[in-house]
Parts: C-alpha cells; structure tokens; sequence
C-alpha cells in the first residue's frame, strides 16, 4: 500500500469540530488507497498552558518532569482523533511516542529523534488498520523517561516518520495555506510561494519562520522526503500548498526569496574585556556549557588592549548567560567591567539562494532600513542570508520595508 503521512498542527485540532474535519481529510486519503499515519499536535495554547503550570510549579524544574507534563497535549488529541475516526468506521488506533517507539537522545525539552522503529505499526496496517494516529512532539530516551523535541516539533515527527516508513510525501496541514515570503500576519502582501528550496526553508525556519520547526527541514533535505504545507481550512485541492523542495525544480529565482524575523532576541555586551588570544573561547565555552544559544557576535576595535564583545540570544535566555559570565569572572578566567543586556531588539533576515550571485544585496538591505530611520546593532551574513539586529518596535517595519523594496509581492 503506498503511504501518506499527514501531520495536524494545533490550530488544526483546536477543537472537537476541528478535529472531525481533519479526519474528513484523513479518511479522503484512505479513500484514495492509501495508509495514514497521521502526527497530531496539542490543541492550539494547550502546550502554552502546560509550560505554564511547570514553571509556576518550580521555576527551576526537572526537565524530566516538564517532558512528562509537556508530552501529555499530543496524547489527548491522538486518542481523540482515533475516535473520531473509527466513528467514520475507518480502522484507526492511537499510539504515543513511547508506544512506537520514537527514540530519542536524553536532551530533555530538546531531543533529537535517533531512531523509529517500523514494525510495530507496519503489523498493524497488515492487520487491516488503515491509520495510526501519532502523538507528535514526544519520544522516549535510552533511560526510558518521556522526551519532548522542542517547540514546533511535531513537524519533525512527522518528517522522521515519513523518512523511516518511505511515505510517499509528507504533509504539514497548519493554518495558513503554505509557505510565504514572509510572515502573513505582519505583512499582508506577503506572497504564497509555490516551492521553495530546502535550503532557504531551512534558513527561514532558523531564522524564526515558525511555520516549519528546523529540524524537521533538516531531516527532509537530508532524506529527500516530499514536504508540503498547506492549509486545513481550504476546500480539498490535490495542487495546493508549498512544495519544499531541491533547488534544481525551482525555474524563477529572485535574488532574496523571503524575510524573517525573530522577535525574543536579546544583544548583550561585554564592556571593556581584555584583548587577548583565546579570550573568545574563555567567554563563549561557558555560554555554551550552560545552554546559552548564542547567535551573532562582533567584536569591536580594541584601544589600550581592551574591547567590547557582544552577542545575541533568546531573551529568556539573558539570565542564564549573566550567570555563566559572572561565574567565569569570578573564577579569573575572564574579566569585564560590566555586561549590559538590552531586551527590546529583535533580528530580521532576508534569505535568498540567488544572493550567491547577485551583489549589492546587503548594501540595499542597509539602504532600506536607514531609509525608515531604523539603527541597525549587528549584522551577520552567510552565503544566502543577511542579519541584522534593530530595536524590537522597529521589528514589523523593517520586515515590511524590505519586502517591499526586494518586491516579494511579485511573482
Ligand atoms: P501549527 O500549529 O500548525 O504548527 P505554527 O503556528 O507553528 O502552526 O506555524 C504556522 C504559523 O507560522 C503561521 O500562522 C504564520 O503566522 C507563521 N509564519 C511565520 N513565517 C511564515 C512564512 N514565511 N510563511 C507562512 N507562515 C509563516
Ligand atoms: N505542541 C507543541 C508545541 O506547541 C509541538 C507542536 O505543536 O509542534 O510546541
Ligand atoms: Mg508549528
């Protein structure tokens, strides 16, 4: 039997009624010929709410105990969009992550998916199920505890699963009707792209594209799985969505293909830091040891042997990273005289293969955002992406004028 793979996000089951129109889709597949196995998110705020009962409980929690709590939104909808299915009298049973099983590393709050195992399922479709329901987002570690992937990660559950069972495509059914050039909801122009190339999708989604969780594009570059996204809202059409595919299928390119932006970003800044061969690794090692994610740095000039050093990462992980700097300080390994952390900024990107050959890009970039009076704070760039730093209410202009000025609205 060939197979589909179908994954539901959670404004996609948010409710009962939700659930049974996602279950009208599912049950149109199997009408096609095919077996489902469908990967289930929380009903949408569900995993919001259940993070929030973890911290209030202990801010400083177990993140085996917040896997445990975390997991649980997925279970729910699993078992309730089984029932909705055999209601429809069409074989189905649930399976959460355990049950499967989905290995996972024991990286709590952010494992990695190592192994899915087939058979288990593969019997039953031999016994004459037509679809397993999956709890997305969640495995088990090698020590046999829950785990949970990282926020988004049903999206790569349902990639994994679609790379490990040899799914004919794998679907990402979600609330917008594919893949934009930028953010629908700050940016009504923003164009529905038909492709995309996994390398711009991947960059997108690291960027802070949420539509897709990295990893999940990742996985689908690297098993050349068939990932498309589209809506649960539209009326059935066999063409409809984004097609996240190999660079060579895509005929037009324009030199940027999309803009994304990261809102919780936070630009801390050594002052006066000693200028010395390994004093990057001195500050950096420790960031990263205490699960820092550090994202662009720049160094200034130094005068008289001392310079500034400053980073961006997660707001909420500003805390952590004074932590770790002040220990470091403590123990003589580094020395500062202060760290100033400024919350209010935010990162757009803009993100294009054809970057690699067009020049100038950068320089309009710049061009663009002084235009609108916005101070840039950093920049980064690699082949296909350009960064910068600005002040968090500039965040939605910046992404606007840019799409604008590199015509994202035209095809
Ligand atoms: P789900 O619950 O289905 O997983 P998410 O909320 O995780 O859905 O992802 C879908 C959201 O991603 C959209 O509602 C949209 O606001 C956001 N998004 C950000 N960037 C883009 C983009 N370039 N194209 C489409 N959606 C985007
Ligand atoms: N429910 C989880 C989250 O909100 C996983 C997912 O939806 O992909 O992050
Ligand atoms: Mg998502």
């Amino acid at each position: 039997m060939p197979l589909l793979v179908m994954k539901f996000g959670g404004t996609s089951v948010a409710t009962l009624d939700r659930i049974a129109r996602a279950a009208k889709r599912v049950a149109r597949e199997v009408a096609n010929g095919y077996d489902v196995i469908v990967i289930v998110s929380a009903m949408s705020g569900k995993t919001n709410e259940l993070v929030g009962w973890v911290e209030e409980t202990s801010p400083l929690y177990d993140a085996r105990e917040y896997d445990a709590v975390v997991a649980s939104g997925e279970i729910v909808t699993a078992g309730l969009m089984a029932l909705r299915l055999q209601e429809m009298e069409i074989p189905a049973r649930s399976w959460q992550g355990w049950q499967v099983p989905v290995k996972t590393t024991s990286a709590h709050g952010a494992g990695r998916i190592e192994d899915i195992p087939t058979e288990n399922i593969t019997a039953k479709f031999g016994e004459g199920f037509k679809v397993a329901v999956v709890a997305g987002f969640q495995g088990v570690s090698p020590e046999g505890r829950v785990t949970t992937l990282g926020r988004g990660g049903s999206d790569t559950t349902a990639v994994a699963f679609a790379a490990a069972f040899g799914a004919e495509r794998c679907d990402i059914y979600t609330d917008v009707d594919g893949v934009y050039t930028t953010d629908p909801r700050i940016e009504d122009k923003a164009r529905k792209l038909d492709k995309i190339a996994f390398e711009e999708m991947l960059e997108l989604a690291s960027l802070g594209a949420k539509v897709l969780q990295t990893r999940s594009v990742e996985l689908a570059m690297r098993y050349k799985v068939k990932l498309r996204v589209l809506s649960s809202f539209e009326e059935y059409d066999p063409n409809a969505g984004t097609l996240v595919c190999d660079e060579e299928e895509i005929v037009e390119q324009n030199a940027v293909s999309g803009v994304a932006y990261s809102r919780d970003e936070a630009k801390m800044t050594l002052i006066s830091v000693a200028d010395r061969p390994g004093i990057a690794s001195a500050i950096f090692t420790p960031l990263s040891d205490a699960g820092v994610n550090v994202d662009m740095i720049v160094q200034n000039i130094s005068e008289e042997g001392r310079t500034d050093m400053t980073f961006s990462c997660p707001t909420n992980q500003v805390a952590r990273a004074e932590k770790a700097l002040t220990a470091s300080k403590e123990r003589g390994d580094i020395n500062y005289r202060e760290v100033v952390a400024d919350t209010d900024v935010a990162k757009i990107s803009i993100v294009g293969i054809g970057m690699r050959s067009q020049a100038g890009i950068a320089a309009k970039m710049f061009d663009v955002l002084a235009r609108e009076g916005i101070n840039i704070k950093v920049i980064t760039t690699s082949e296909i992406k350009i960064s910068v730093l600005v002040d968090r209410k500039y965040m939605e202009l910046g992404v606007q004028a840019l799409h604008e000025a590199f015509e994202l609205d035209k095809g």
